[in-house]
């Protein structure tokens, strides 16, 4: 049963009794509550994407463990031919859903601790990787939605992790015999609140004397001592109040939802821990993760999202009747340009992508190629929200609400006034797509997913061959070293 089906997932979330609240209220059930029902119903269609034959070959591979076909968010990329694939999964879930493929974080984690326990195990002789792969053996077997914990409080940014308050970050609080008790918060969780599993790594590098920092586990979703406390914006206030999901701008899947999760004294049994107190590895863990999640989140995933943006602006100005004008066409344009051009650089840091450690048969995106990807990603982002601010018109932010269409009193001056040349249902529903993507939240949503711009800027720094460049122009200069 490798490959389970939604409704074997909804049973799960039917019998699941988190520990989750939205907007001061626990949450007694995740689908009936309208906002988190959405994170469910967007990993619900995970799971109908990887039955779909159609998708299989993208949302599906062979696990080198078991040689099953299992869901690709549980697969360790073995070629450079997987991780195009894992790209083209971020590309395809964006497409379909419109938000987060609550399962690519894990996945991205997943990916890079297998590397991390094979080269612990290696240099210290250690035996993370037979427990690590006996567990991604469980997962891909029931087809675990897993995800990714990476980034903790960090509290003041210009402390050291040292001279913080240690549950700033999650830390190793006790070590027993059976296990290992953790404490601290994760931030920004995506889709947690709905997954079977959270993997936790460190969240960046360390240093000696910085042991208890240095853990990677899995954690089932409500285990004893976890609490998640979710996002809540004017958007979730919106899903709150509304009576249809069809007047929003995301009707089904909404918002890239995520939560504070906080480890208060978690029992974690040893079968479930994959790092504890090895330092030194912490900041491969991260680099490699980074790695990879800006290959996919922060690269391919947003060119799905920008296929909604264009396709939507498209639609809009056939609807307001402007496309045939030349500076629309070239907005559109424009907008294609921005959006390929970090296509581009994630499909080259797929091909480019090489074994890392050297015998692992782990394959990592090429470095330098996925760090431009998201940081093409991030600045071309903004700009692409701002032409689809544009040819929205002004509409995109002063549009009554859909309940004025349907009331008997204000409908037909709604009709007669908002008609273009499509009628006014037609107008007010692209615009509640194109308000959700210019108005809301997935500028920032975009620029800080998958790390913060600076931090990519350093890795390209780091990871540029300066030397070559330079000896590049000193022979076309004749210049002599
Ligand atoms: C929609 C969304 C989904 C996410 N999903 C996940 C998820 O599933 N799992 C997960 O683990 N994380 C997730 N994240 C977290 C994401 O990785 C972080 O937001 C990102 O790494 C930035 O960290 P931060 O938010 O703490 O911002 P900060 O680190 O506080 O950065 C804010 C600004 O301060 C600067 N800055 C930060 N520290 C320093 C310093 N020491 N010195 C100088 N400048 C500094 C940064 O460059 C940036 O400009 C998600 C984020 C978003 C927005």
């Amino acid at each position: 049963m490798a490959l389970i089906e939604s409704g074997d997932y909804y049973r799960f979330i039917e019998e699941l009794n988190a520990n989750v609240y939205v907007n001061g209220k626990k949450v007694e059930k995740l689908l009936t509550h309208p906002v988190t029902k959405t994170v469910v119903d967007a990993t619900a269609k995970i799971y109908e994407l990887a039955q779909d034959p159609r998708y299989e070959d993208v949302m599906t591979a062979t696990s080198h463990l078991s040689g099953e076909k299992v869901n690709r968010n549980l697969h360790i990329s073995r070629s450079t031919e997987d991780l195009e694939k894992r790209a083209e999964m971020a590309l395809l879930t964006s497409q379909k859903l419109g938000t987060c493929n609550y399962r690519c974080v894990g996945a991205d984690a997943l990916n890079s601790l297998a590397s991390v326990v094979f080269e612990i195990d290696r240099d210290k002789g250690t035996s993370y990787q037979d427990r690590f792969n006996r567990f991604l053996e469980e997962a891909q077997k029931n087809d675990w939605a897993i995800s990714g914990a990476v980034t903790d409080a960090k509290g003041d940014r210009q402390k050291r992790i040292s001279e913080e308050d240690p549950d700033m970050y999650v830390h190793i609080a006790d070590e027993r015999e059976d296990g290992i008790v953790v404490r601290g918060a994760k931030l920004h969780q995506s889709g947690a609140i709905a997954a079977h599993y959270t993997l936790v790594i460190p969240g960046g590098a360390l240093r000696p004397g910085e042991e208890k920092f240095a853990a990677a586990f899995v954690v089932p979703n409500s285990a004893p001592g976890l609490t998640y406390i979710t996002q809540y914006n004017p958007y979730s206030a919106e899903r709150e109040v509304c009576e249809d999901p069809k007047e929003l701008g995301n009707p089904r899947y909404g918002q890239r939802e995520t939560c504070m999760m906080i480890f208060e004294d978690v029992f974690i049994p040893w079968e479930h821990v994959f790092m504890c107190g090895e330092a030194e590895y912490a900041a491969k863990c991260i680099t490699r993760f980074a790695k990879i999640h800006r290959m996919n989140c922060g690269g391919a995933c947003k060119v799905g999202y920008a296929d909604i943006i264009i396709g939507a602006s498209m639609l809009a100005s056939e609807y307001t009747g402007t496309t045939k004008a030349s500076h629309i066409r070239e907005m559109l344009t424009e907008m294609v340009r921005l959006s390929e051009t970090a296509h581009a650089a994630t499909i080259a840091a797929s091909v480019k992508g090489r074994e890392e450690p050297e015998g692992s048969g782990i394959y990592m995106p090429d470095d330098l190629f996925g760090n431009v990807a998201k940081i093409t990603t991030a600045d071309n982002f903004w700009k692409i929200m701002s032409l689809a601010g544009d040819i929205a018109g002004g509409l995109v932010v002063t549009a009554p609400s859909m309940k004025d269409l349907k009331n008997p009193e204000t409908g037909p001056y709604v009709e007669k006034y908002l008609r273009a040349a499509a009628p006014a249902d037609k107008r007010l529903r692209i615009t509640k797509v194109l308000q959700n993507w210019t108005a809301g939240l997935h500028g920032p949503g975009t620029w800080h997913g998958a790390g913060s711009p600076q931090a990519q800027k350093i890795s390209l720094y780091r990871v540029t061959d300066w030397e070559e460049k330079k000896n590049i122009a000193r022979e076309i200069a004749e210049l002599e070293e």
